[in-house]
């Protein structure tokens, strides 16, 4: 980490550059990020985040973090916090610049008001229903409405009527006067103003009108300053509307620019879905580990670095794309390698019994903690006469081609020394339950070059074991873009998680802080799940070993 991979700009920072060079905006860039309050954030707003947040940094401008907040029936307080701690989380800081566009609800009222006396807004009583069927499609124009000529004074009456509550939800909107006739559907006469007789989650009972997002949208862009509006490509067609309305108010004009959504495979990255997902109950909430959300891919063990990193190698475009989450977790491993310490634990535990090895022994072996850096220095762990081993690293009856743990073979214990398998016992069921084996006291050492073993395994002295529950997660969809079908659900992945409860860990994890990452030898990067208690750990893998990306990244190469 911390390495900066020289990248060619993406097309929005050419543009930032260039304008910069023609001293457009004063020389300052200040840009936003504004999540609506009626989710988590997911893998596809760290994009956004790093793009906001990045190019105010490179530019030395600002980055302001605005709640959208102007749906008080899907929002929430929960959301917010949430959003907060998660762009923190990702390494960025909106300084003292936190806002909401309920702040900015009084001037947005003025403003509908300054519309009205222009002429250019009108109070009407058609249903909803009625507003969409009036609307047109792409193929036919709109219809006007029958109450779109009211004169301006009845226009003014009724929209302060509005304000004071003296309508029913639905009954009456307030609508921006502009071409019912225009193939830009954004711009036939859209809703500025809903009746919605409901709290709001920061200004309480003071409204019962509430703007839509395309009328706060811009105009609170404007009142920060601020300079690039970076949004995604489904606004493109919104500009036009926004454009309308910043030029009849005649207020500051922020440049908006469009990117591609980011989309990742074997996931939904849809809000709805998402909270879909939580309120039926097929995941644990919106941080389970297997969600795509910032608060799941955390508790996953994903490191603030690898979805950096991430972003930044998915780059900035304008066309829509699926990245694999394979790429995803290739980022991870990079980084994780470098960073987590090594340590043993064995997940289905097979019991090893070494007959020359005395009873009440304890050797205190040197292990390294990373081999990828020195400076992590090592620690001991405890060698005894009983020691736990994986169940897949011994057969009694191997398959061709088993180089582990077999009757009469030897293996090499990691940190430790060379065994050989001198026996096996058995329970009723006729199940190896302990392998007997004796160890060769010569073969003690580091880097050991003495002695050719074709296999190296992982173990745990039984008597020092901490156990600990282990969480293994796998894709929560079965296939790569499940958004295809409708019927997205009949793709969840039935055997998404799977808890271990019988897994043991080295002595030295004992008091392993929530949230720190081991690579767990020979089985993956782990994580310590926040679900740990006193003496009972409990772990998520967050990646395997097996590193899908590289090899595409090998195939391309080679091709
Ligand atoms: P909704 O459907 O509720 O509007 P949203 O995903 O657009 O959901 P917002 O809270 O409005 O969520 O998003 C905040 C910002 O993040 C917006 O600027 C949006 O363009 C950006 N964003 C959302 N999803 C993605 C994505 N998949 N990739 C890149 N940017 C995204
Ligand atoms: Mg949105």
């Amino acid at each position: 980490m911390g390495e900066t991979k020289s990248r060619e700009p993406d097309f929005i920072r050419e543009i930032v550059t260039e304008e910069l060079k023609q001293g457009k905006w004063g020389g300052k860039v200040v840009t936003r990020f504004p999540p609506e309050p009626n989710g988590y954030l997911h893998i596809g707003h760290a994009k956004a985040i790093c793009l906001d947040f990045g190019i105010a940094k490179e530019f030395g401008g600002r980055c302001h973090l605005r709640f959208d907040d102007t749906n008080p029936t899907k929002e929430e307080t929960e959301y917010v916090e949430a959003i907060k701690e998660d762009v923190r989380w990702l390494g960025f800081d909106w300084g003292e610049h936190l806002y909401f566009a309920s702040d900015y609800f009084e001037q947005l009222y003025e403003w509908a008001v300054e519309l009205i006396k222009k002429g250019k807004a009108y109070v009407d009583d058609l249903s909803p229903d009625e507003i969409r069927e009036y609307r047109g499609t792409l193929t036919e124009p709109g219809k006007e409405s029958p109450y779109r000529n009211r004169s301006i004074e009845e226009n003014l009456d009724l929209f302060a009527r509005m304000r004071a509550g003296e309508f029913p939800d639905g009954s009456k909107t307030l609508r921006a006067k502009i071409d019912m006739a225009s193939p830009n559907l954004n711009l036939r006469d859209p809703v500025m103003y809903r009746i919605r007789h409901v709290s709001h989650h920061r200004t309480g009972d003071k409204w019962c009108i509430y703007p839509t997002y395309d009328w706060a949208h811009g105009q609170s862009d404007s009142i920060e300053g601020i300079t690039h509006s970076l949004c995604t490509m489904e606004y493109e067609d919104h500009r036009p509307l926004y454009d309308w309305f910043i030029e009849q108010l005649g207020i500051h004009h922020p440049r908006q620019i469009e990117f591609a959504r980011l989309n990742l495979s074997h996931t939904v990255m849809s809000k709805r879905k998402l909270l879909q997902l939580v309120e039926e109950g097929i995941v644990a909430g919106w941080d389970d580990p297997r969600m795509p959300t910032l608060a799941g891919l955390r508790r996953r063990g994903y490191t603030p670095e690898a979805i950096r990193d991430f972003c930044e190698r998915v780059g900035v475009g304008k066309t829509q794309n699926v990245i694999e989450v394979a790429l995803l977790e290739h980022c991870l491993r990079e980084d994780l390698n470098k960073r987590a310490p090594r340590a043993m634990a064995v997940l289905r535990p097979l019991k090893v019994v070494i007959e020359n090895y005395p009873e009440d022994r304890v050797e205190e072996l040197e292990a390294i903690n990373n081999p990828e850096d020195p400076t992590m220095g090592t620690r001991k762990v405890p060698f005894t006469r009983e020691l736990w081993i994986e169940q897949d690293d011994f057969r009694e009856n191997p398959p061709p081609k088993y180089f582990r743990l077999l009757p009469g073979a030897e293996v090499r214990l990691r940190w430790a020394y060379v065994i050989k398998c001198v026996g096996v016992v058995k329970n009723e069921r006729g199940e190896v339950v302990e392998v007997r084996c004796t160890y060769d006291p010569n073969t003690l050492g580091i880097n050991p070059t003495d002695r050719k073993v074709k296999v190296t395994i992982h173990w745990v002295s039984a008597r020092h074991a901490q156990p600990a529950e282990v969480r293994l997660y796998d894709n929560l969809f079965l296939v790569p873009k499940p958004d295809e079908d409708e019927n997205w659900k009949a793709h969840i992945n039935p055997n998404s998680l799977e808890r271990l409860t019988n897994c043991y860990v080295e002595p030295s994890l004992a008091n392993a802080a929530v949230g720190s990452h081991y690579q767990f030898e020979r089985l993956g990067y782990f994580v310590v799940d926040p679900d740990t208690r006193p003496g009972a750990l409990v772990f998520n893998r967050t990646v395997t070993l097996r590193d899908t990306w590289a090899k595409i990244e090998k195939q391309l190469e080679e091709k």
